[in-house]
């Protein structure tokens, strides 16, 4: 089997996690910008962190020998501040030239506050200035589906088009709603709250293999590395054809992917 992680913050993952990745097939890595499990107290510290993810993760990867690639944001939960955020973003522009760098991400809302839409509308702004793809973050639990709603509508009020957007954590209720629209969609599997892999594979069956991918977020929290790799495993158990898995875990994100001129096998 071979599969690529495209959602993955393996700057709170060990080398142990790298290795047991290149074990099951892993060929890329794809690791988005996000809350690294504290906020950052200044400007300073996204830079660092833009740094961690541009320099120092692709060099740990490339040691268990899987390619790292990147998205580069502030991310919802920490945009609260307007006046902050937009001083992180404007920091970005000095990372985007990076060779990892794919698009812009995760972008979204967590709480779903006008400070949080102000970022996001400039974040998507950010992304069509650079002609660059767009990762996004949509909020848990209650917030989900309004949160789902008014992302689509801020991509559509900016024009945005929608084959180069991938909208992530989707359920049930927000498949619909992201894929009618146009968009890709991700489904993330975790051991505790979102999705597992048994829900995962009945989304799937109900909405189709098309502009769909999994990925296992393996992040700070209880979160398992190995998920995507445990749920196509599942999709077999389930009498889903090889070709049907490897087109969910490997060709689906490799065409979204391909869309940055940097994302190369
Ligand atoms: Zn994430």
């Amino acid at each position: 089997m071979h599969y690529i992680e495209p959602h993955a913050h393996m700057v709170s993952r060990t080398t142990d996690d790298y290795q047991k990745m290149a074990q099951a097939g892993c060929r890329a890595i794809c690791e988005p910008a996000f809350w690294a499990g504290f906020d950052r107290g200044s400007v300073e510290g996204f830079r660092d962190y833009y740094r961690q993810l541009t320099e120092y993760e692709p060099a740990r990867a490339a040691k268990f020998g899987i390619p790292h690639f990147t998205w580069l944001c502030i991310n919802p939960k920490e945009a609260e501040d307007v006046g902050f955020g937009h001083e992180v973003v404007s920091i970005i522009p000095e990372f985007l030239d990076k060779p990892t760098v794919l698009g812009i991400g995760e972008i979204g809302l967590n709480k779903n506050t006008r400070n949080e839409q102000v970022i996001l509308e400039e974040q998507i702004g950010l992304a069509l200035e650079h002609d660059l793809p767009i990762l996004v973050h949509t909020p848990h639990l209650e917030d989900k589906l309004k949160g789902t709603r008014l992302i689509v509508d801020a991509m559509k009020n900016a024009q945005v088009n929608p084959d180069r957007v991938i909208i992530d954590h989707i359920e049930e209720h927000t498949a619909r709603i992201v894929l009618d629209a146009g968009f890709w969609a991700g489904m993330t599997l975790y051991p505790e709250s979102k999705c597992t892999p048994a829900r995962a594979i009945d989304i799937l069956e109900t909405f189709g293999m098309e502009r769909i991918w999994m990925n296992s977020a393996c992040d700070w929290g209880i979160s398992d590395p190995l998920a995507v790799v445990k749920c196509a495993l599942e999709m077999k158990k389930r009498h889903h054809a090889e070709a049907v898995v490897q087109k969910v875990i490997f060709d689906n994100p490799k065409t979204f992917l391909s869309q940055s001129p940097n994302f190369q096998l």
